[in-house]
């Protein structure tokens, strides 16, 4: 008996907070960001701002440019600060099949793959990775890019 209020209580509180527009899992707020790289190796923004009731992230990142990826590629990687170096270095090495990142790297909290001008590719991630005022940077770790392709990631 005790277990069929709690769940009943649980469907309430989520239909409430549904608001009748929502058709995903009635708890998720999925929030749109949008980035683009060009030619002249830079991304369009240096920051961006997750609000706190925002679980899941929905980040896509535009090619502006008309240069391939093998010669400007980007893509989008969110790491914590302290481990942009080790990442972007490791990552150099890792070659444009690997998407510039070594597969399987626990440093890297979110990424897209390297994509060409034109192109756009998205990535989706929980905020259940992130802690409320913590120091992320998000970068592109196509080689020699990061130094310039970063920006400040803020969530909550
Ligand atoms: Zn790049």
């Amino acid at each position: 008996m005790r277990r069929h209020h709690v769940l009943a209580a649980l469907a309430i509180a989520a239909v409430s907070l549904a608001g009748g527009t929502h058709t995903a899992f009635a708890a998720d707020k999925v929030c749109k960001l949008e980035i683009a790289g060009n030619d002249a190796m830079q991304y369009d923004k240096k920051e961006l701002y997750v609000a706190a009731d925002c679980t899941q992230v929905e980040l896509t990142l535009s090619h502006t440019g008309k240069l391939p990826a093998a010669a400007m590629g980007h893509n989008w990687v969110l790491v914590k600060t302290a481990d942009v170096t080790a990442v972007a270095n490791a990552g150099m090495s890792a070659g444009l099949a690997n998407n510039y990142l070594t597969p399987g790297d626990a440093h890297v909290i979110a990424s897209t793959k390297i994509i060409g001008g034109g192109q756009s590719t998205s990535v989706t991630f929980s905020t259940a990775k992130l802690t409320k005022g913590g120091d992320y940077t998000f970068m592109c770790t196509f080689p020699g890019h990061y130094v310039i392709m970063k920006g400040a990631l803020k969530f909550g």
